[in-house]
């Protein structure tokens, strides 16, 4: 009888593994699900939990730092109830390799008791200020976080830090409450993602435990920590609870720190309370880093993880990768673990190799349709709309931004755009396009925007 059960689990295994892995398929870069996939092994996956196996820290981090929601979010797809994820480091993985590519004494197994959870309540040791490189680009940021860490709620109550995605925004967030743990052990912290908090205040409202949801926030809390508040555009009881938490803690002169993808002006759906709140205190970007950041960063990960990383190579990574950090690490993840697994040390030569297939991705993703998308999801508005023939202003501009965007990236001719954006004659893009440009000169929030936009399309 047992026995039969345990067949029957095994089988289920098999089976959520691979609906696991379609649906996580789905959901990221398929540079990425390859990486995951030729890396992940399932341990045990079944009503007792499920656990997977990488073969090093490095990538079991890269994993936690930036896919662990979306792993999560796809066992939700699947209704699944069971413990968290927990990842795990199973050095034998890497075993077949004839020689690492690390010149590193090889580490000790992570025991499963540190692996990982839910993520978001607990700050990532490895996002310090001492890991945090500073150049032009987010110095102004990185001065106000540490000004911030040094006194609590004195001189930038909120501070709201905005940029593109991978730039470094989560980092500082985890090193300002590092920072302020390290002086001041008994500051009460909350560190959440705004799609956290909606999360739980959802649960909180249906099994009536507001108390408690209002309780940890406004009450039991010294510090709030909240990340990529651009979710709660549009979520009405989300933005009002916000708003009393925010007033709360403010008038009880707690810090907050908030991060966000744009600046308070160009979040649109957002309360206007809410909006002149953000602004009360400091505002801070991060821009793109410059080229000689980009090295220092892949460096200095690369140092972390105990990976050789030729001078020549790390240039190389730097200037392929332009946009977004992350995806520079993950070109290092990605190059670390093929030379382990061939049992080749960090060359020129591998990485134009592995890479090759991570610029075609890159280049192949940007299509017409791409651009709509990612403009008609920065500007808030549906696809049809911004395809469609209404003109006000509200439309209007974002039109003509994609258009602008496809004629810069991707070099369609007037008339393809025309037809792509829902059969307009090539005049219109003609004028949009040389619009554009003019407003560009001229308009600093409207180029920032412009950046915003094109690092979401990984340019
Ligand atoms: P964001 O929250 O802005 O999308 P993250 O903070 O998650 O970006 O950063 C993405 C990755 O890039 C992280 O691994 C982070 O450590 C790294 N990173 C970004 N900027 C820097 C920097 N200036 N120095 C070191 N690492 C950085
Ligand atoms: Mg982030």
């Amino acid at each position: 009888m047992d026995k039969c059960g345990d067949i029957f689990v095994q089988a289920m295994d098999e089976k959520l593994w691979q609906d696991f892995n379609a649906i996580l398929k789905g959901r990221i870069k398929e540079i990425h699900f390859t990486t995951w996939h030729q890396q992940a092994k399932p341990i045990s996956i079944n009503n007792q939990g499920f656990r997977v196996a990488v073969p090093n820290r490095f990538v079991r981090d890269w994993i936690q730092e930036n896919f662990l929601t979306e792993l999560e979010a796809c066992l939700q797809e699947l209704k699944w109830d069971g413990a968290p994820i927990e990842i795990e480091v199973d050095e034998t993985l890497d075993a077949k390799a004839p020689a690492p590519a690390t010149d590193h004494p090889p580490r000790r197994t992570t025991p499963p008791s540190s692996s990982l959870n839910i993520p978001g309540t607990l700050l990532n040791p490895r996002y310090t200020f001492e890991n945090f490189v500073v150049g032009s680009s987010n110095q102004f940021a990185h001065a106000a976080c540490r000004a911030v860490a040094a006194s609590p709620a004195q001189n930038y109550n909120p501070l709201f830090l905005y940029g593109g995605v991978g730039l470094g925004k989560t980092h500082l967030l985890n090193a300002i409450g590092q920072e302020i743990r390290k002086n001041s052990p008994e500051v009460r912290i909350s560190y959440i993602s705004s799609e956290q908090f909606m999360n739980k205040l959802v649960h909180s409202i249906r099994f009536d435990q507001m108390n408690q949801f209002r309780q940890t926030f406004r009450d039991s809390c010294d510090l709030l920590l909240i990340d990529d508040i651009q979710f709660i555009a549009g979520k009405e009881r989300t933005q009002e609870e916000f708003f009393h938490t925010f007033d709360r803690l403010y008038n009880s002169q707690k810090q907050i720190v908030i991060t966000s993808d744009r600046s308070p002006n160009d979040i649109s759906k957002l309360e206007e309370r809410l909006r002149s709140r953000f602004q009360w205190g400091l505002i801070a970007d991060i821009q793109l880093p410059e080229m000689e950041t980009r090295v220092a960063i892949i460096k200095k990960k690369a140092e972390a993880a105990h990976v050789n990383l030729p001078d020549e190579v790390a240039l190389f990574l730097a200037s392929t990768i332009k946009s977004n950090i992350r995806e520079l690490e993950g070109s290092l993840v990605r190059l670390s673990a093929f030379a382990s697994l061939l049992g080749q040390p960090i060359t020129i030569q591998l990485a134009q190799e592995v890479l090759t297939s991570l610029i075609k991705d890159l280049a192949d993703r940007l299509t017409i349709g791409q651009v709509q998308k990612v403009v008609a999801e920065f500007y808030q508005l549906r696809l049809a709309d911004l395809l469609g023939k209404r003109r006000t202003r509200a439309l209007a501009f974002p039109r003509q931004i994609a258009m602008y965007l496809c004629r810069k990236h991707i070099q369609a001719s007037f008339p393809e755009i025309g037809h792509k954006f829902g059969g307009k004659d090539h005049s219109t893009v003609v004028h949009a396009v040389s619009k554009i440009r003019g407003c560009l000169e001229e308009d600093g929030e409207l180029r920032r925007q412009l950046q915003t936009i094109e690092s979401r399309l990984n340019l």
